[in-house]
């Protein structure tokens, strides 16, 4: 994956291409200067494997952090996780980003957590809410997304909100397994 994204491009790519869950963690970021450690996992790895270098990354990270806490915490407290997600530190690991599964298997549920698939965490009124303001469908769209949710086919939901929101409802041949596979599926609306 040689394509990178820049720091300034993330807003509108956010809004326009990511899915669902990362969107939520996006805009929790951006609302709280603030994400716990479960929501930096799952984003970090997810803008990392969308082409965001690890020194945009940390600057990224700093810049919406440092709105609420000094630029000395956030390099004692946070730059070295976020390093390490890079591979950068520790076992130089290299962090693969989350796919469906893993971020459905999150344990969600603590006052200011986001990570996890909203599809399955969210209750029925509040992910309607979040498919119409951010999903931007219309509120009979939603209902029907919804509606996949309830029954547990989170990624089917996920995968129609899709098709609504960058195809006119057209239905894809791909299912959608992994925040990042959906993100180039959504790019590909724009071809
Ligand atoms: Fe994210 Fe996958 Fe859930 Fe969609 S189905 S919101 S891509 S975890």
């Amino acid at each position: 994956n040689s394509q990178q994204m820049r720091v300034q491009d993330l807003p509108k790519a956010a809004t326009e291409h990511f899915p669902l869950c990362m969107l939520t963690l996006f805009q929790a970021l951006r609302r709280d200067a603030h994400l716990r450690h479960g929501g930096r996992m799952q984003l970090s790895l997810f803008l990392k494997a969308i082409g965001l270098r690890m020194e945009d990354a940390l600057a990224f990270w700093k810049g919406e952090f440092t709105r609420k806490i000094t630029a000395e915490d956030f390099d004692k407290r946070y730059a070295y996780n976020l390093r390490h997600n890079y591979g950068k530190e520790g076992k130089r690991t290299d962090y693969t980003p989350y796919s469906c599964q893993k971020c459905l298997a999150q344990t969600v549920g603590a006052v200011g957590e986001y990570h996890g698939c909203p599809y399955r965490t969210l209750g029925s009124a509040q992910l309607k809410e979040s498919l119409v303001e951010n999903m931007k469908l219309t509120p009979m769209q939603a209902k029907q997304v919804a509606e996949k949710a309830q029954q547990g086919h989170y990624q089917l939901a996920c995968g129609r909100a899709l098709e609504l929101r960058r195809f006119g409802g057209e239905e894809l041949e791909e299912n959608v397994m992994h925040p990042n596979q959906y993100f180039e599926m959504s790019r590909k609306s724009e071809l």
